[in-house]
């Protein structure tokens, strides 16, 4: 599925089978999952997309061609494909352990073409080898939302009482990451939305409420997941005094003034940018221990637009992954 241009619906395509260039694998796709994110390029919220794009960054697929000096991976071999695609490995940021931050990085689904295909090309040293107890569909919701959740999750440091605001694809794996790491989880969900608090519950949070509602309890320490700047006041309000509030995607509506009383008494606002390879090799090393069980709707490559409006709507339930 082709991105012509932001704003536009994706179009389905026909495309040539790609050739790896030097140290790039193609793999066959057999999963990609869908994330806000990609609903943030269609909308043209992301400067500079790659035009005409194809979207998605995670990617869970076999290997099945090798570019010049590429021996990482032997063909047959399923790895998964990150939303870092590239990074200088020269810069401050890349010497210093955080290949996140690279200026000249370049991202799957954004400035590279990415997953909604049947094929994809990566460079080998970005893609992750993937635990066997996940099946395909079942692992590609860990590509972005597990790791970058985790990501989050570790800059939420080591507080007890965690708050979640959205509780879609990203949630739901931190929680049950949190909870096993015997932390209590404080889930917010749209307004109303039963069946979020429901689900919230059934994966051991300890509380599940509208997110217009006040905790039960002081929190250490929220992610805020859901693109809503109108949430990060109310999040600073329901952490204690010294708390973190994390914003964990990468694009967000404007946050309305605050009074400095909520960031008073030592409160930090932090932000998540992509992830680094060392995030996803530990993240994939917890994920089956925990295990985490990812929920996921599965949808066929031409219905990628329906998934896209699913979420935007909030009418779904875990992560959409897409199947060639
Ligand atoms: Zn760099
Ligand atoms: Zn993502």
């Amino acid at each position: 599925m082709i991105l012509g241009q932001p704003g536009e619906p994706l179009r389905a395509a026909e495309l040539a089978v790609p050739e790896p260039g030097p140290g790039q694998v193609r793999v066959r796709v057999k999963a990609c999952a869908v994330c806000r994110t990609d609903l943030h390029v269609v909308d043209g919220e992301l400067p500079g997309p790659k035009l005409p794009l194809v979207p998605g960054h995670e990617i869970v697929g076999v290997v099945e061609a090798l570019g010049a000096g590429a021996t990482r991976f032997a063909p047959g071999r399923r790895v998964g494909v990150p939303w870092l695609g590239w990074t200088c490995g020269e810069c401050a940021w890349c010497r210093s352990g955080r290949e996140n931050l690279c200026e000249r990085a370049r991202f799957t689904g954004h400035t590279l073409d990415g997953g909604y295909a049947e094929h994809a090309l990566a460079d080998e040293r970005f893609c992750f080898p993937l635990p066997d107890a996940f099946d395909d569909v079942s692992a590609a919701p860990l590509m972005c939302a597990g790791l970058i959740g985790y990501r989050s999750l570790v800059k939420a440091g080591d507080a007890r009482r965690l708050g979640l605001y959205g509780f879609g694809a990203a949630a739901h794996i931190v929680a049950q990451v949190a909870r096993w790491q015997g932390r209590e989880v404080y889930a917010f969900t749209r307004p109303g939305d039963t069946a979020a608090q429901g689900f919230a519950r059934a994966l051991g949070a300890a509380w599940a409420g509208g997110s217009d509602e006040p905790p039960p309890a002081a929190l250490d320490a929220a992610i805020l997941f859901a693109p809503v700047g109108a949430l990060l006041p109310l999040a600073l309000k329901a952490v204690t005094r010294g708390g973190t509030v994390v914003c964990g995607g990468i694009h967000m509506s404007d946050i309305p003034s605050f009074p400095y009383a909520l960031l008073w008494e030592e409160r930090t606002v932090c932000s998540v940018a992509n992830l680094t390879r060392r995030d996803g090799e530990e993240f994939l090393a917890l994920a089956p221990r925990v295990p985490v069980r990812t929920e996921t709707q599965v949808f066929t490559l031409e219905q990628a637009n329906e998934a896209l409006e699913r979420l935007r709507s909030g009418r779904l339930q875990g992560a959409a992954v897409l199947v060639p």
